[in-house]
């Protein structure tokens, strides 16, 4: 769509009307203003291109401009505007998905419970986890285990649950009963007060250390995302998730797997636990379900958890709701999506593409002040630090380094770093869309790399 009125009243009617999200005036004075997209390229209002390093916001998976998604939405939405999928009802693409996502994701799920974002979806997990332990007779098990670093999204739990200071700081007091733990950040172990073992060990340790500390009686739930995104790309030790499977176990403690950008081949399988081998007990899914078309998100839930709802007397029933819950368009650009993520084996895509990203992104380590490049998949991340013997963390380079980006036609966004007892330094995100062509891989590396000398000269 090209715009009614010209780019510099838009500006200026945005800084007059429209709150963002983590808006401040100041990082919107020179706000891009997208016009379309095709493929790997996004394109601004002034005709400005630009790779798309981090497929928007990790979700745009299968690129942008794919006209079988809009027409698979346009089909729905001349059928059925919408219709309520509140008990006693139900829709075809509803139940065809449902279907579907069971194939895909672990062996052990055996339903799912639909939302319309992430937020949503983790706040949907805390509270099937608390209706779980209620029906299991054990209606003190409320408490839910996350980690430093972790991001669950901006509604109060799920803010609760988010490990970032910066999400809390003007909106507290924050709800009870959400708990945190150091993070299996091996490049960081040692700052995290790391004993000197594996760090994948020591940190699933920490886990069971706080399941103690608060009472196993009390813990509802662990809550982990298999490859912290938002909170600057942290890829686990492999020993890391099946130890916290034991832990859980052990304690009787539900393992929820924050999969939302994780999921659907972001990281080479179609979810990331399977890397290691282990089995969530729920999946938080949004974002790659629709590749960003359509905002659609829901928990995956296992045996257990799905005959506690089953089982339930209807005095006890799962009194949890949302009018979109199931939205019929959703669900159909949901299994276009899934089509296309199948017959194109953009997962297998992912792991291939991802370890040439991550090969190119090592060479960066030649800057001084490049402290980890890591990634698994196409999910990478080059933490930025001060000194490299010390790996003090680069607060402030990130911003720079990323005006540079834009500057040489590269979009993506960082995690602002921070000092503290949990210090990690500005880490540039990097995910793009699983159709990447190598020579798109390859130029993002070598943008970064002068992006990272422009902004150091
Ligand atoms: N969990 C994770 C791991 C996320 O990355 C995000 C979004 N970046 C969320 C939850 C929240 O999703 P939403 O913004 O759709 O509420």
């Amino acid at each position: 769509m090209t715009a009614l009125i010209g780019a510099d009243e838009l500006a200026r009617a945005d800084l007059e009307h429209l709150i963002h999200p983590l808006y401040h005036p100041e990082a919107q004075r020179d706000a891009l203003i997208w016009d379309h997209g095709e493929g790997v390229w996004l394109w601004d209002i002034n005709g400005n291109r630009y790779l798309d390093g981090l497929s928007c916001l990790w979700n745009v998976n299968v690129g942008h401009g794919r006209r079988e998604l809009a027409e698979a939405a346009a089909d729905q939405m001349a059928r059925l505007a919408f219709v309520t999928n509140y008990a006693g009802a139900t829709n075809v693409p509803a139940i065809t998905l449902a279907t579907r996502l069971l194939g895909l994701g672990y062996p052990n799920m055996r339903a799912v419970y639909f939302t319309t974002g992430g937020a949503e979806s983790n706040e949907a997990a805390f509270k099937t986890a608390r209706f779980y332990w209620k029906i299991a007779g054990q209606p003190n098990k409320v408490k839910v285990i996350s980690r430093v670093h972790g991001y669950h999204g901006v509604t109060m739990a799920a803010a609760s649950a988010t490990g970032i200071p910066a999400y809390h700081k003007m909106f507290a007091p924050l709800v009870p009963n959400f708990v945190q733990v150091a993070p299996p950040h091996p490049y960081r172990w040692a700052d995290y007060g790391g004993a000197g073992g594996d760090p994948g060990v020591e940190a699933a340790d920490a886990v069971e250390a706080a399941i103690q500390r608060e009472g196993p009686n009390s813990v509802a739930a662990v809550l982990a995302e298999p490859v912290m995104g938002a909170g600057g790309v942290i890829v686990p030790p492999d020993t890391y998730f099946p130890r916290l499977r034991q832990i859980c176990d052990r304690y009787g403690v539900l393992l929820i797997a924050d999969e939302i950008i994780t999921g659907f081949g972001r990281t080479g399988r179609w979810f990331a636990l399977d890397h290691w081998g282990v089995q969530p007990d729920m999946v938080s899914f949004a974002k790659g379900i629709t590749s960003g078309y359509l905002p659609l998100g829901g928990i995956l839930i296992s045996g257990p958890i799905h005959e506690a709802i089953q089982s339930a007397p209807a005095d006890l029933k799962y009194t949890h709701a949302a009018t979109y819950s199931g939205h019929p368009t959703c669900c159909a650009v949901a299994l276009r999506n899934l089509d296309i993520l199948e017959q194109e084996r953009l997962p297998e895509a992912a792991a291939e593409k991802g370890q040439r990203l991550l090969d190119g992104l090592q060479t960066l380590r030649e800057h001084p002040n490049v402290g980890d490049v890591r990634g698994l998949g196409l999910m990478c991340g080059v933490e930025l630090v001060e000194d490299r013997a010390t790996r003090a963390p680069a607060v402030g380079l990130g911003v720079r380094v990323l005006a540079e980006a834009r500057a040489r036609g590269l979009f993506t966004r960082i995690r602002g770093g921070m000092r503290g007892d949990y210090p990690i330094g500005d880490t540039i995100c990097l995910a793009p869309p699983l159709i990447t062509p190598d020579d798109q891989l390859d130029r993002i590396v070598a943008i970064l790399r002068d992006a990272l000398r422009a902004a150091t000269a």
